[in-house]
């Protein structure tokens, strides 16, 4: 990207952003506290899940949860199952534990689970939690630590727009699936990869109509997947 003159300036967060006629105003706090303010023609909010953009534009996330929790971490393992150089699969009824080894002391595990509620799925995922799931599909593993471990809770969700005004919502910022089927960071690409030709040809004069069709294709698109 910086051979094609773009810059990336990391831990930067968007903390307020409003617009007036053709113009965005937004707020930008750097990693000391400092704050900036910068005026783009367009805002492409790829800001994830969670999305500031999202909420700051107050569009509604319509969906629901689909009852299918992860457990994801690179832990200490020892017991019958634990897998040598290769990758392992346990299913049991839906339920599926993925195991990778990656070095002699850790193992890449992620475990899924269905009939879950999102609200079941804590922030601070414990290793008995982690432990308990992996007994939920019988494989004989015993967690001894983590390096790293996160819940995440599937929800189908889309925003009630992609554009408002000159902001535009793309990835998981407008619409977020199941991961099963390894389609969202795919999706998130081929929406900024059909938005960001068409800004740039309108920014050098073709028609603004142009962009209407961009969100037509986009919602299209979700509603596939
Ligand atoms: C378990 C799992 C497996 C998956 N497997 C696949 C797969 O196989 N194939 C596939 O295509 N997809 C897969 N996905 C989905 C994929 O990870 C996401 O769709 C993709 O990462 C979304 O990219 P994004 O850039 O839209 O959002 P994110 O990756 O969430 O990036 C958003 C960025 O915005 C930043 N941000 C947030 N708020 C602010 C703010 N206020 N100011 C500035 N920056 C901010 C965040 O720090 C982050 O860097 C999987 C997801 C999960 C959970």
């Amino acid at each position: 990207m910086e051979a094609l003159g773009v810059f990336i300036e990391r831990e930067i967060e968007l903390v307020s952003l409003t617009q007036q006629d053709d113009l965005a105003t937004a707020v930008l706090r750097k990693k000391d506290g400092s704050e900036e303010t910068v005026h783009p023609h367009w805002v492409i909010g790829c800001d994830g899940a969670h999305s500031a953009v999202r909420r700051l534009t107050q569009t509604p996330f319509e969906g629901a949860s689909i009852g299918l929790s992860f457990f994801l971490g690179d832990l200490e393992i020892e017991g019958p199952d634990s897998p040598g150089d290769e990758l392992s699969i346990h299913l049991s009824q839906g339920d599926v534990v993925f195991m990778g080894r990656i070095s002699d002391r850790i193992v890449r595990l992620i475990v899924a689970l269905h009939g879950q509620k999102e609200e079941d799925v804590r922030k601070e995922l414990s290793i008995e939690d982690f432990q308990s799931a992996i007994d939920r599909v019988g494989v004989r593993v015993t967690v001894r630590g983590a390096e790293w471990k996160t819940p995440f809770h599937a929800r189908d969700s889309q925003a009630k727009q992609y554009r408002i005004g000159n902001v535009f919502l793309a990835g998981d910022a407008s619409h977020i699936h199941s991961p099963v089927g390894g389609q969202g960071m795919n999706t998130g690409i081929q929406d900024v990869a059909n938005l960001a030709w068409k800004i740039a040809a309108v920014s050098r004069g073709a028609d603004r109509a142009l962009l209407a069709a961009t969100m037509k294709n986009a919602a299209k698109l979700a509603a596939i997947c």
